[in-house]
């Protein structure tokens, strides 16, 4: 299978039998293209998976990726809101054109879909999955060299789907020391192994604050355990993010692009350069 493999198998004549019958992978629609899909995970909410996500995809448009955000999290989905995205998708009969942020990052999200913001998504979790599925599937995704995924926390019905679905080529988890809890972590990054996808990163969010009287490090949610965390599970990049006040505010003002501290995030995006 080639490296830029879209799993696309009415475009291609090489014959490798990527999508062939068995394998659940589904395909672009056609004029689509998609290098690289990286997912972003969590154990459980709240932990700062789609910062981490938005984070990672704006770095990616910076250093000149074509990027995409595809939000799985139909649910829940935030990112729309922290890159101050307002317009709604629109539509021609090939399929949904997605919506460029302020650099460029093309994104689909429920959001971009619903008529206000505020509307919940009332459906079982199969159509649910069927959604998160079709961003997917059923969206123009033009030329794109890095695609990030927002998961929706845990490893219920739709990472489930999204995991056999799209083909990932690694997950970064993300947790906070808190949460870093064995159990929790290591559902996602079983759930990860048992599908066959690597783990390329681990974020340890909100690590710890800095004082800004004296520059301590103040490790509030207790003691880092990422580094032993990563350790045990043979994963070689590891970041520690800090609360940051500033990230909250350019994230709800609609202007997270703009974070630049994102510095402890370059292993990570490396590890996600080199797969
Ligand atoms: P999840 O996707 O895991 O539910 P979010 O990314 O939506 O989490 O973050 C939850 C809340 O925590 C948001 O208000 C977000 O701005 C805030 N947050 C995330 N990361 C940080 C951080 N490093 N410092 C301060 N606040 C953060």
């Amino acid at each position: 299978m080639s490296e830029n493999c879209s799993h696309n198998c009415s475009e291609c004549a090489k014959g490798c039998g990527a999508n062939e019958k068995g394998s659940l992978l589904k395909s672009l629609p056609a004029g689509a293209r998609v290098k690289k899909v990286i997912a972003v995970v969590s154990g459980k909410g709240g932990v700062g998976k789609s910062s981490v996500c938005a984070l990672l995809a704006a770095m990616s448009a910076k250093k000149g990726y074509k990027t995409a955000l595809l939000d799985a999290d139909v649910t829940g989905p935030s990112l729309p809101k922290m890159f101050g995205v307002n317009e709604k998708a629109t539509a021609n009969e090939r399929g949904i054109v997605p919506v460029e942020t302020k650099s460029g990052i093309q994104t689909m999200s429920m959001n971009l879909l619903l008529e206000n913001e505020s509307d919940p998504v009332l459906w079982r979790g199969a159509l649910i999955a069927g959604a998160a599925v079709q961003f997917w599937t059923d969206v123009l995704w033009r030329d794109v060299e890095l695609m990030f995924v927002d998961m929706p926390p845990g490893t219920g019905d739709v990472p489930l789907s999204v995991f056999q679905s799209l083909p990932l080529a690694g997950v970064v988890v993300v947790s906070t020391p808190q949460d870093l809890v064995r159990m929790i972590v290591e559902k996602a990054l079983n759930m990860a192994k048992k599908m066959n996808i690597p783990v390329l990163g681990l974020v340890e969010n909100m690590s710890y604050a800095v004082c800004p009287c004296c520059s301590a490090r103040l490790e509030i949610f207790g003691q880092s355990k990422a580094a032993a965390v990563a350790n045990e599970f043979g994963i070689s990049a590891v970041a520690r993010l800090p609360i940051d006040p500033d990230l909250v505010a350019l994230a709800d003002g609609g202007r997270v692009e703009e974070y630049a501290s994102t510095e402890p995030l370059e292993s990570v995006f490396r590890a996600i350069e080199e797969v």
